[in-house]
């Protein structure tokens, strides 16, 4: 199998969100299949939609994926079991999201699964990483997602540090977790 070069986004505002995307690249990067290629800046973000709530962290990270879509949503999801994500309220509070936004320039449609993800060119804090670390990637009407940034309002987004405060692929360290989790 062909790897597919796909970019996920992470945001969570519930704990120590920062040791939690590190964590959780960490097992990325260490699932089969998977590779992560880069990551983004680190953003501190103001909620959208969903009840009030604390500011959100977010990133993004390109990785090549050698599964099926679905599967690999599979994965993204035990990681957010894993960080303790609790689903209670629609756009609440988190631990950590994992969404699937883009997945090489292809449409997916299934009952589990749509990308490129439905509400990624409202949301600066999803499609500004997002094109921080797939800066051609493109949309399913031909336009570049770095374009339909251009178009966004530029409120609510704030760079608080580089990739590194994200994920650093020679660190052993495991986010804090007693165990390490692979
Ligand atoms: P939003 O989708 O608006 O960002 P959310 O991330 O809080 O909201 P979740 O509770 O994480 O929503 O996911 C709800 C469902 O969305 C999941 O069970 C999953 O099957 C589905 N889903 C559909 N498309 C995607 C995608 N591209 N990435 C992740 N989940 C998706
Ligand atoms: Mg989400
Ligand atoms: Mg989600």
């Amino acid at each position: 199998m062909i790897a597919a070069p796909a970019v996920v986004g992470l945001g969570g505002n519930v704990g120590d969100v920062q040791a939690a995307f590190r964590r959780a690249l960490q097992s990325l990067n260490q699932a089969d299949g998977v590779r992560v290629i880069s990551v983004s800046s680190l953003l501190r973000t103001a909620p959208v939609g969903g009840p009030e709530q604390d500011d959100f962290l977010n990133a993004a990270a390109l990785l090549a994926v050698e599964l099926e879509p679905t599967d690999f949503l599979a994965v993204l999801q035990a990681i957010e079991v894993d960080a303790e994500r609790v689903r209670a309220e629609r756009w609440g509070p988190r631990t950590l999201d994992l969404d699937l936004l883009w997945w090489a320039d292809t449409a997916i449609e299934t009952t589990a699964l749509t990308v490129p993800h439905p509400r990624l060119v409202e949301r600066r804090f999803a499609l500004q990483p997002l094109v921080e670390v797939a800066p051609s990637a493109l949309a399913s009407d031909g336009r570049r997602y770095a374009d339909i940034l251009l178009t966004l309002p530029s409120e609510g987004v704030e760079v608080i540090g580089g990739p590194s405060l994200v994920y650093d692929p020679t660190s052993t360290d495991n986010g804090g977790s007693e165990s390490c989790r692979t």
